[in-house]
């Protein structure tokens, strides 16, 4: 029923009571929250609910808790500042489950995050066949993860690395001196091994492919490393004129072989980046002896039920379920041969009976929450956030802790329609055992299902942090200033329905066929060209399969667009590179008389919610390139030019114009023992980043640190007559970012921030049509308000002739969109395939779409 929860029927133990809350941009908020309740915090994005609900309460918990703990432990907790509270009282241990991107290492796997695979591994070494004579194994011995279970010839990777001449030296028409080993390290150590090479006599000014192959193989395999003197700067002739005269040499320099090189640092290298660089010069091919299982033989010997575990780690939940299913009864499974084999084994069957049992009812709430497409052997690092978060959750649900507060951040992101409602159970089933559920959502569905709401703003910023409303959700809908309301209640505006706008009719297609990847095969695919279309289906389906990596693959390819370079999670890279390439075509023959193929589309842009930079370096300012502008007006003041300042004087990156105590970084790293490093304000600038000469030229009065210091707003007020400075301001303040900052940190913007200053930098140059973009998911982290206001930009783009293709699953917008492609019908291999595609009202209306009826429901 569509009931909101009423005064008078909240039963709860008690309140978290919080005084004095000044985190970000809480205005010292005061607000008392039950216990026992399912919470929910509403609000526009950047109002502060993460700020009150991780930033305050989580935070908080967490210090209590690690008081507990000794020195040492809490190292190994990522922890949250000291929150900036007066006060909270009746606060429970926390438990966050936030969206991560980006997780902690490359083997963590939907088996080990789940701790499903303690429990498969244990079933096979208690419960396994083994072959006659052989010895019981320890569980440790059926993980690739440990030296007992690791295969001895690719140490549990399943695939093995070698460098070859041709990985290592891609060109061979190059010399040596033009880099013809591209696998030598970069920059100065690479010079270093050719100076080397001088010394030794080798020709270094001969194309590689016309050296014989004795020192070919030499420079690239051996295994010595001699040390010699080095002349550095010196032609080979002046080297060996300096090696008879016996010079003093600059240095002595030690060679080591490429492939040394290349395997060393693949093998010990801490950095990511590193790792990945020398990669490249590696082909990888899948390990002989497991063929790519990863384990050794000894533990693939042992089988349940015909099958060896990695196998059984390899078929999606859903199967392992039904395998695990004739077990759970007695152990014995089914099929005559399985039964006499029970009863002369009886302990066996118990152990199997146990072990089964408990695996299907961790299973079940996994297959619950929409999981069951997964396999347990999926690197986490190729799992979406929401999915990830999900799967944290699942864990907890049979964790059975209780009066714990479970925090969670937006647990529907990436969930269809279909799925919310066991995701909505799971939480109601942490609720029944005695715990509290405090979590930041934006899907009406789920806010419609809270027992208490916190709505914060009401606006973003500095223009929020202030409780608008704490209570059951009817008292919500006489809180006028509440954005939230107006969504929540249809009575109050018809805002949950999506706007009525006249269906744009393409302007050609682009149509994809033979696509081969994941859970799709051989599909074909015809995508609009300009117009906006949604592509939608339950999670699993393969809709991220077709946009985010066929449909940029391939379009990628076609405008010779390399894929951008992807930012590297720390250990991540790799698991990823291992996964196969797409199969597929963009159909380029014209049809219906239609420009098909690529005609229509010039360039690709991907807007997503990755961050826009990693460093305190990058900012709002710089990466929109106003700052640019910015920089160029106060090297124009009479001031600057007295002084012969230039604009990048007033960089806080370039050396002349920055505070040198702080880098222009503004504050510095304090190191402490035990404890994470913490930031402070650099005691030089006091955090303005700049040195004092620079600081003392103003432009209308300020000085560059406080223009850095100005929100979008007051910025764009300031810098009226400006044009050039203010036309983008104006487009940020109309992707709803007008309360950030100009120097706010690039690491401290949220996912949605960040993607709609890229969708704003977009909008600047947006105009000549013939772009496609291409979006996931773009309302995750989205306010219904803020969703609106998004619409209402990519609209924009896409009457300016350009395309827009976008995975979402909330059904207002999909509803918004001219066209809209239904993948699925199920989630995995009951998936990839085109279900329906059309404009809203026809897809609506298609009897085998899981999205029909929540889309026609989103319908007026
Ligand atoms: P919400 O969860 O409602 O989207 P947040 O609590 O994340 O909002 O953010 C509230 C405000 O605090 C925003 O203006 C945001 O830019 C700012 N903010 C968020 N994180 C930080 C941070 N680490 N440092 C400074 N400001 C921050
Ligand atoms: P959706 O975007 O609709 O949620 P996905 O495209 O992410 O669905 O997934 C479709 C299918 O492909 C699922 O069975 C999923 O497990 C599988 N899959 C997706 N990404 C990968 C990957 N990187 N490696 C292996 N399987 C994947
Ligand atoms: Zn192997
Ligand atoms: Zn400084």
């Amino acid at each position: 029923d569509g009931r909101l929860r009423r005064e008078g029927e909240l039963q709860t133990s008690g309140y978290v009571r919080v005084r004095g809350a000044r985190e970000h941009n809480l205005k010292n908020v005061s607000v008392d929250i039950p216990r026992d309740a399912l919470v929910v915090f509403t609000g526009v994005s950047g109002s502060g609910k993460s700020s009150l609900a991780f930033g305050t309460l989580y935070a908080e918990a967490q210090r209590r808790y690690l008081e507990s703990v000794s020195p040492y432990a809490r190292r190994l907790f990522h922890q949250m500042p000291v929150p900036e509270v007066d006060d909270i009282d009746g606060l429970p241990p926390a438990v966050a489950l936030q969206q991560q991107r980006g997780t902690p290492t490359a083997r963590s796997s939907v088996g080990s995050v789940s701790t499903l695979s303690n429990s498969l591994r244990m079933l096979y070494s208690r419960a396994g066949d083994y072959p006659p004579g052989q010895g019981i194994l320890y569980a440790e011995s059926f993980s690739p993860n440990t030296a007992e279970g690791a295969c001895p010839e690719c140490s549990g990777l399943g695939r093995v690395y070698q460098a070859t001449e041709q990985s290592m030296v891609p060109d061979d028409s190059l010399t040596i001196r033009e880099r013809a080993v591209a696998a030598w390290p970069p920059a100065w150590h690479g010079q270093n091994l050719r100076d080397i090479l001088v010394t030794m006599g080798y020709d270094v000014d001969t194309p590689w492919r016309d050296l014989p192959k004795k020192d070919r193989d030499w420079i690239l395999f051996t295994d010595e490393t001699p040390t010699v003197p080095v002349y550095a700067g010196l032609t080979p002739d002046e080297t060996k004129q300096a090696l008879k005269r016996k010079d003093t040499p600059s240095y002595q320099g030690t060679f080591s072989s490429a492939r040394r090189y290349v395997l060393q640092t693949f093998a010990t290298t801490e950095s990511a980046s590193m790792k990945k660089r020398v990669a490249r010069y590696m082909v990888s091919t899948e390990c002989p002896l497991c063929r790519g299982k990863r384990l050794r033989q000894e533990a693939l010997a042992i089988t349940f039920a015909g099958l060896d575990i990695t196998e059984v780690s390899r078929m999606p939940l859903e199967r392992l379920a039904d395998l695990l299913q004739p077990y759970v009864k007695d152990g014995a499974g089914t099929g005559a041969d399985a039964r006499s084999r029970a009863a002369a084994h009886p302990e066996q069957a118990i152990v199997t009976q146990r072990i089964a049992a408990d695996l299907c009812a961790r299973l079940t709430v996994l297959l619950d929450l929409g999981l069951g497409y997964l396999a347990l052997e999926r690197s986490t690092p190729t799992l979406s956030p929401g999915e990830l978060q999900r799967l944290r959750l699942a864990t907890q649900v049979r964790s059975s802790l209780f009066g714990v507060v479970y925090v969670l951040d937006e647990p529907s992101a990436g969930l269809h329609p279909a799925d919310t409602e066991a995701l909505l159970d799971a939480l109601a089933r942490l609720k029944a055992a005695g715990n509290s559920l405090f979590v930041v959502e934006h899907a009406l569905d789920v806010i419609r299902k809270a027992d208490w709401i916190v709505d914060v703003g009401p606006q973003a910023g500095e223009g929020g942090g202030k409780v608008l409303y704490s209570g059951v959700p009817e008292g919500l809908r006489d809180v006028e200033a509440s954005h939230t309301r107006r969504y929540l209640f249809d009575d109050l505006q018809d805002a949950a329905h999506a706007p009525a706008r006249a269906a744009r009719e393409p302007t050609g297609w682009l149509r994809l066929a033979g696509i081969t990847r994941n859970n799709l095969h051989d599909l074909e695919v015809a995508f609009p060209l300009g117009v906006m279309s949604a592509v939608t289906g339950v999670s699993g389906s393969g809709k991220s399969t077709l946009v985010s990596q066929v449909l940029v693959d391939l379009v990628g390819a076609a405008l010779g667009q390399a894929a951008p370079e992807e930012e590297v999670e720390e250990g991540a890279e790799l698991e990823r590179e291992d996964i196969v390439p797409t199969l597929g075509r963009i159909v380029h023959d014209a049809r219906d008389g239609a420009q098909d193929g690529m005609r229509g589309v010039r360039r690709m842009v991907r807007v997503d919610q990755k961050p826009i930079g990693r460093t305190p370096r990058s900012n709002l300012a710089t990466y929109t390139g106003l700052f640019d502008q910015v920089r160029k007006l106060f090297a124009a003041t009479p001031q600057a030019k007295k002084r012969r300042y230039d604009a990048g004087r007033f960089s806080f990156n370039v050396a002349k114009g920055r505070c040198e105590h702080c880098a222009g970084e503004g504050f510095v790293m304090v190191e402490l023992l035990f404890l994470p490093s913490v930031y402070a304000p650099c005691p030089t600038c006091e955090g303005a980043r700049y040195n004092a000469d620079t600081l003392a030229v103003t432009f209308k009065d300020k000085n560059i640190a406080e223009v850095l210091g100005m929100t979008v707003d007051d910025a764009h007020a300031f810098f009226l007559e400006e044009e050039a400075v203010a036309r983008p301001l104006q487009v940020l303040r109309e992707v709803g970012l007008g309360y950030l900052r100009l120097g706010q940190s690039a690491t401290e913007l949220s996912g949605g921030e960040a993607q709609r200053i890229k969708l704003a930098t977009e909008l600047q140059r947006a105009g000549r049509g013939g772009t496609l973009y291409v979006l996931d998911e773009p309302t995750t982290g989205l306010h219904p308000v803020d969703a609106d206001r998004l619409m209402a930009q990519l609209n924009r783009l896409v009457d300016a002739g350009n395309t827009v293709i976008m995975v979402e699953h909330t059904m207002r917008v999909v509803a918004g969109c001219d066209w809209v492609i239904d993948i699925g019908p199920g989630a995995g291999e009951a998936g990839g395939t085109v279900v329906a595609a059309g404009a809203p009202h026809e897809v609506a209306k298609a009897a085998a779409s899981r999205t029909a009826p929540y889309l026609k429901a989103s319908l007026s």
